[in-house]
């Protein structure tokens, strides 16, 4: 055998190995199972949220994205000790399949003040061997992001969660990390007596302020403490997480709260923007799904179907006696609350989604979409 029939031979073998584990049909039918999943996750977008937001942005009813999805079901979010839960106990349960108690961070409690640490769904994959991502325009050691790859009794120990970013329990943790608190990051990694550009380079990240530094191949890592753009951001970190074939899973959060109404419903457009372009081009064997950690206090109160709303809730804005919280065509009281909120789903797996369930049932939905047994 020539070495260029050993060399054709070997290039086969890479191109079997690199196929998708489930079988398609020829005739381009849907896979049964997912390879990835992506996971977004609105924080605070709950439905009186949607509704305002597709409504000011669109001048339609049901114009968003996400409410074009073909499977919808309502998520309760009560956590373990609360009815009304912050980010840590909603967004651990989604990721760990248990509810737990409010500031607690994909861990339960236990005896005398300790913790128990549960699985995140971001550990199974890790250890799976597939690729993972967590892209957030909140501070990357937030409540959301670290119930993804962290286990601490409180979310308020930023150093520990920083610290677990980098010693993962599963694999070889977060392969592309993208978010806020970079001078966060050099506070508590000073403490270690070291900065995030060494910590993050001997764990084998490049590191950065810059989304596109996702561009270039391997594992990245980008700390800043301004905005940035989302949609590049999204697709250069899809783009780098598919070269694995045995698939990935990512989960980006879009801080959706409306204490200020403007800026949480202009991110609300920017996700539903998000998901219509990452449903484009995610593939058949994608399970996209969309969710909230809880929801808001947010209501629609008012407002004319002749003209734009955009308009409308400016001029309200603006009237003596108008407050940021509260005008003619916008009320907010400003704390999380407890009704249910929509999760939307496409793609392998997303007709488990239907009905009202607990937000721990997410959890199973991600893993049977995947063919995965739970562990605990
Ligand atoms: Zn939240």
């Amino acid at each position: 055998m020539t070495m260029r029939s050993i060399g054709i031979m070997l290039a086969a073998g890479a191109m079997l190995a690199a196929a998708p584990a489930q079988a398609r049909n020829d005739d381009g039918a849907a896979p049964q199972r997912a390879r990835n999943i992506i996971l977004f996750l609105g924080d605070a977008g709950g439905v009186p949220t949607l509704n305002a937001a597709g409504i000011m942005a669109h001048d339609r009813p049901q114009s968003l994205f996400i409410q074009s999805m073909p499977h919808v079901g309502l998520s309760d979010t009560s956590a373990l000790d609360n009815w009304v839960t912050d980010s840590a106990a909603g967004m651990s349960a989604i990721m760990t399949g248990h509810k737990t108690n409010s500031g607690m961070i994909s861990a339960l409690p236990a005896a005398d003040g300790a913790i128990t640490p549960v699985k995140s769904f971001l550990e199974y994959a890790e250890q799976r061997g597939l690729s993972t991502g967590v892209v957030t325009n909140m501070p990357i050691w937030d409540a959301t992001p670290a119930a993804c790859f962290a286990h601490v009794a409180t979310r308020k120990d930023k150093d520990q969660i920083f610290r677990q970013m980098l010693t993962p329990r599963f694999g070889n943790g977060v392969d592309i990390l993208i978010g806020k608190g970079q001078a966060d990051a050099v506070a508590s990694f000073a403490k270690d007596g070291t900065t995030p550009q060494a910590a993050f380079a001997r764990a084998g990240y490049r590191f950065g302020d810059d989304p596109a530094l996702v561009k270039d191949s391997g594992r990245a890592a980008v700390l800043r403490d301004a905005d940035y753009a989302p949609i590049p951001a999204v697709e250069a970190t899809i783009g780098q997480l598919a070269r694995n074939p045995k698939g990935y899973f990512l989960m980006v959060e879009w801080d959706m709260h409306t204490d200020k109404p403007e800026n949480g419903l202009k991110h609300v457009i920017e996700m539903d923007e998000m998901i219509r372009r990452v449903s484009a081009i995610a593939g058949k064997d994608t399970l996209i799904l969309f969710t909230a950690d809880h929801s808001f206090g947010l209501r629609m109160t008012s407002g004319k179907r002749n003209a734009p709303m955009a308009q409308q809730y400016a001029a309200a804005a603006a009237k003596p006696g108008a407050t940021v919280a509260s005008n003619a065509i916008i009320g907010v009281e400003d704390s999380h609350t407890g009704e249910e909120v929509i999760a939307a789903a496409a793609g392998p797996g997303a007709d488990q989604v239907h009905g009202f369930f607990a937000n721990t049932r997410l959890f199973d939905v991600m893993l049977k979409a995947m063919g995965w047994t739970k562990e605990d």
